[in-house]
């Protein structure tokens, strides 16, 4: 009998060729409800899963004793309890390195389009309010030859670290622990976060979501920013405290924040839908349609490698 593999969302086709010979279900295009999700998991041995499910414990204990190995298509797991998974003796994998690049990309994409108002000027254009070209209008920082600070100088971190290079950009970081090869290569400075908020003149944050890393960046450490400093986060929503990012924003203590992620996806704090001063993208850092093919590949490998008796390739150490 094959193994029952499920498939928590619509992937891209390229995720099912590792999967070939398993019994596999897929589930919806949209994040399968709570009961559906339980119901579907029941008897499954491979779970291919994505950030927007919640891989609990009560989802392990409704796959069953069976539940080999739950494959997240994601770099980030925080949506995995890898404790429960560990007690089960369940495998946990992700998808590092595939996303580094494509995911600086629209880190940049947020930072260039904060600073130099790119929401707010085409909204005025499509609605039909741009009258003139202006000595002082849209005007925002300069991007190129400024401070970049890196929080989290990991392989998204130092991807974006090498965008600044090529804007002649300063870059300065603070990580958990200290890089000597990317601060070699990449010309970069390790400063204590207090350091880096109260000096940069873009901050970055590129941390996993963790106990450590929630609301990292909250009303104190915004207040450290300078006036026209401009905050970016591709990573996840609650590392940044989005209440407090929106009152910064609002009271013009912040020039502009850069945002795809947010603390209770999909709603965004109402207030931030309302600020001019804030680019929102809807959480698409990876999706670029080579690296989604690439994202799915992975974890079908991995989940193939674990339900063949081998080692998958990208392990979750817990
Ligand atoms: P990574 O290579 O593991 O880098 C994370 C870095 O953060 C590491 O250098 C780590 O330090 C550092 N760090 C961890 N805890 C910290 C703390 N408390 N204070 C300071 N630094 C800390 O991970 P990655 O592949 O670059 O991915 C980073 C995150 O980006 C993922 O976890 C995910 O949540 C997010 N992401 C978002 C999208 C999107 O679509 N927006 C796409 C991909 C990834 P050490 O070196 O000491 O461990």
């Amino acid at each position: 009998m094959p193994e029952k593999v499920l498939v928590t969302r619509e992937i891209p086709q390229a995720g099912f060729g590792p999967l070939e010979g398993f019994d596999v279900t897929v589930l919806s295009e949209a994040p399968p409800e709570r009961g559906e999700l339980l119901g579907a998991a029941r008897g499954a041995e491979g779970v291919l899963s994505t950030v927007t499910e919640k891989i609990d414990g009560e989802f392990m204990d409704a796959a069953g004793e069976g539940l080999k190995v739950v494959a997240n298509m994601a770099v980030g797991y925080d949506n995995v309890d890898v404790v429960a998974a560990r007690e089960r003796g369940i495998v946990v994998t992700n998808t590092p390195g595939v996303l580094d690049e494509t995911t600086a990309d629209v880190a940049f994409m947020l930072l260039l389009a904060a600073a130099r108002r790119l929401g707010e000027s085409e909204r005025v254009l499509r609605s039909g309010r741009w009258e003139w070209w202006g000595p002082k209008l849209f005007t925002g920082p300069d991007v190129w030859g400024k401070r970049l600070g890196i929080v989290g100088l990991g392989r998204i971190g130092q991807a974006v670290a090498r965008r600044a290079r090529g804007f002649g950009m300063e870059i300065v970081y603070h990580n958990r622990s200290r890089k000597p090869e990317a601060e070699e290569e990449l010309g970069a400075r390790y400063l204590e976060l207090d350091e880096l908020l109260r000096t940069a003149d873009f901050v970055s944050i590129h941390t996993p979501l963790t106990d450590e890393t929630h609301h990292l960046i909250g009303a104190e450490e915004l207040e450290k920013m300078r006036p026209r400093a401009v905050l970016v986060n591709t990573s996840r929503g609650p590392v940044v405290d989005e209440a407090a990012l929106a009152d910064a924003l609002v009271q013009g203590r912040i020039f502009a924040a850069g945002l795809d992620v947010y603390e209770e996806e999909p709603k965004v704090h109402p207030k931030l839908l309302d600020l001019e001063n804030a680019v929102l993208a809807p959480h698409i850092g990876s999706g670029s349609i080579e690296t989604r093919d690439k994202m799915a590949t992975l974890a079908a490998e991995n989940l193939a490698a674990v339900l063949r008796g081998e080692a998958p390739k990208t392990p979750i150490k817990s």
